[in-house]
């Protein structure tokens, strides 16, 4: 009886408790190498697979995701790439597992000073009510920098294993980014919320949109980022990282974006134009993107 108790204890502090009010970000326990191999490995399975099987429509789009070399060499061929993705990420898993714990180590840190900082209610003044959402953060070898993978990619749409391993989804952050000479926390911070917030919290605002998730179905890609950058830039600005609004930096080209989708987002004195209300901003993003598109089939 006495360990029946014990036992349901240590289970229950396993299952991070469900925020009311709010998405949750989860952060695996790499004590256990045993428990968390598997899941590395059929989280990197499908996000390889991805990325080979997409491979053209990035490389159009200006993109080079990055793969193990055994695939890289091979791409144009995707049967034989695939052959090679359990081998190559097995041999990756357990030669780099420190620097995956690591990671996970590092960005949970961040995201606990952002818990504390009020990151929610500042998101809600911004956004509005945010339904909620769980994403577990799995560092990745490959692949973009960051990516959302939950309900609503296709990748992880199609993946029943992984949806029973991580329930709402992934956000995945690569291991070996190019450091800059930036403040890296602070980096770290402007990552966590534009994956998670920016993408992840959005998802369902945004399917079937110009500006949905998918990037093989997004037409539209920079406006998409220009509204993740946004949404990040304000949340830091107004959580005290960043003096001013302009200092918090934005991809490079989502600027390009910036006069079709800043209307959407702005008032002409530079205030929130919907404050507490992301989805009529992506609403009029999406209206406008349509629009255009209509002209300029003409
Ligand atoms: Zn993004």
């Amino acid at each position: 009886m006495k360990e029946d108790i014990v036992q349901k204890r240590t289970e229950l502090s396993n299952v991070p408790e469900r925020p009311e009010d709010h998405p949750m970000l989860v952060f695996l326990d790499f004590t256990n190498p045993d428990e968390i191999k598997p899941k590395l490995l059929a989280a990197e399975r499908n996000r390889v697979s991805f990325y080979i099987r997409e491979f053209p429509v990035y490389k159009s789009k200006g993109y080079s995701p990055l793969l193990p070399d055994e695939i890289q060499v091979v791409i144009e061929d995707p049967i034989e790439a695939n052959n090679r993705v359990i081998g190559s990420i097995s041999r990756r898993i357990d030669s780099g597992y420190d620097s995956y714990a690591q990671l996970s180590k590092t960005y949970r840190k961040e995201w606990e000073e952002l818990l504390e900082n009020k990151l929610w209610e500042v998101a809600r003044v911004i956004m509005g009510p945010l339904s909620y959402t769980a994403r577990t953060l799995v560092p990745t070898a490959w692949g973009m920098g960051g990516s959302n993978w939950g309900k609503g990619t296709t990748a992880y749409d199609d993946d029943e294993d992984l949806k029973k391993l991580f329930g709402d989804g992934i956000v995945f952050i690569r291991m070996n980014l190019v450091k800059d000479t930036e403040d890296d926390s602070l980096k770290r911070k402007r990552f966590l919320i534009h994956e998670f917030i920016g993408h992840a919290v959005t998802v369902d605002l945004r399917a079937d949109t110009p500006i949905d998730e998918n990037v093989p179905k997004c037409s539209h890609q920079p406006d998409k980022e220009w509204l993740a950058d946004e949404i990040t830039a304000q949340i830091m600005y107004r959580m005290g990282y960043y003096q001013n609004l302009c200092d918090v930096p934005r991809q490079q080209m989502s600027r390009k974006a910036q006069n079709t989708t800043k209307q959407s987002f702005y008032s002409e004195n530079e205030e929130l134009k919907y404050p507490g209300g992301i989805d009529l901003v992506i609403k009029e993003i999406v209206e406008k993107l349509k629009s255009k598109e209509v002209k300029s089939d003409k």
